[in-house]
């Protein structure tokens, strides 16, 4: 259910109609926009006539909503989400990019990443600390300390930091040293772990699940947002097919119908999306070709070293040539990296 406001409703009209809704049994999330205030209604109530609320004070339109996903939808935000972390526009013109290893793994590596990363024009510097490994006896993460090494290393450089949380417990470390908390594909419909992330007040980095819809997305962004925290981005990071060329398919159509669908910042993954090295270019520019407001890519100073996905990280030279190409891309649709 949502209700737009008229440009230059006051403040005791919205106030009317959010009480109307509670009254109602909704719970209100509001959206402030340039031009119009818009109220999403999210509750049991299905059977209720719009047109009750419309004639109230102030209303310029009243919609059921019957997508299963509301305040993730498009029509919560026509406008889009741009969310702003530190200097940092997302879902802007600009498109941005974070980048940097697979791993966290020592205080040199990420010296070194965080130095290569920032000349070559990323605002983001990515590296995990918990690590989600498909066998239990493969690199797990440093923890902590990988979170202590990454953020002083992005200090330095004047970089902001995007690392992965496996679980509600290690909310606070990731709120304490990470600008922004990713959700794995593996853990997108953890959804106790969704809840929770509701409740913190740092942006979210939500990959798609590797057998997961384009609504399952939403939905789980959804789980986020009906908590109020409203800074989520969504991630095409490649999903399982029959196709065993390339580690994932990277579903680059995603990309427009997530824009579509929803008003939030979409990011693409070429690192995991392909799996190898040789695509991860190609694949970055189509993404930022087709919409994307960021791309999330693996760099590594040795990646033939690299304790995680050295065959699909980039060296330093080839990241400095992606952000070059993808800026020529970016400038062919008006915008920039
Ligand atoms: C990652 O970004 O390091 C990662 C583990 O990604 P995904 O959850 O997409 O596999
Ligand atoms: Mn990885």
């Amino acid at each position: 259910m949502l209700v737009v406001m008229q440009e230059g409703a006051t403040e005791a009209q919205t106030e009317s109609v959010i009480q109307r809704l509670v009254e109602m049994g909704f719970t209100v999330h509001r959206s402030t926009g340039v031009r119009h205030t818009v109220l999403g209604g999210v509750g049991p109530i299905d059977d209720f006539d719009p047109a009750a609320l419309e004639v109230m004070e102030g209303v310029k339109e009243c919609h059921r909503i019957v997508s299963a996903y509301k305040l993730a939808s498009r029509h919560f935000r026509p406008g889009g989400t741009v969310l702003r972390i530190g200097s940092v526009e997302i879902g802007g013109p600009s498109v941005v990019v974070m980048a940097g290893p697979c791993s966290v793994e020592s205080v040199e590596q990420m010296e070194e990443s965080a130095r290569v990363v920032a000349q070559a024009g990323a605002r983001i510097i990515r590296g995990g600390a918990f690590k989600p490994r498909s066998s239990p006896y493969s690199f797990q993460g440093m923890g902590e300390e990988g979170l202590r090494i990454m953020r002083a290393a992005a200090d330095r450089n004047g970089l902001l930091v995007v690392s992965e949380v496996m679980d509600q417990m290690q909310i606070p470390l990731l709120v304490e040293y990470s600008d922004i908390l990713q959700v794995g594909a593996r853990n997108m419909q953890n959804f106790n772990l969704l809840r929770e992330l509701g409740r913190v007040r740092k942006p979210i980095l939500l990959k798609r699940g590797i057998a997961a819809t384009i609504e399952e997305l939403l939905l789980s962004a959804e789980y986020i947002m009906s908590g109020g925290n409203y800074e989520v981005m969504l991630c095409e990071r490649g999903i399982r097919t029959f196709e065993t060329s390339t580690r994932n398919t990277m579903d680059i159509a995603a990309i427009p119908v997530l824009k579509r669908l929803s008003h939030l910042p979409v990011i693409a993954d070429p690192s995991h999306g392909t799996g190898k090295r040789d695509y991860v270019m190609p694949m970055a520019r189509a993404a930022v070709a087709a919409g994307a407001d960021g791309l999330l890519v693996e760099v590594h100073p040795d990646p033939d070293h690299a304790f995680s996905d050295g065959a699909q990280t980039l060296r330093p030279e080839q990241f400095q040539e992606l952000m070059k190409q993808s800026g020529s891309i970016a400038a062919a649709i008006g915008r920039r990296v």
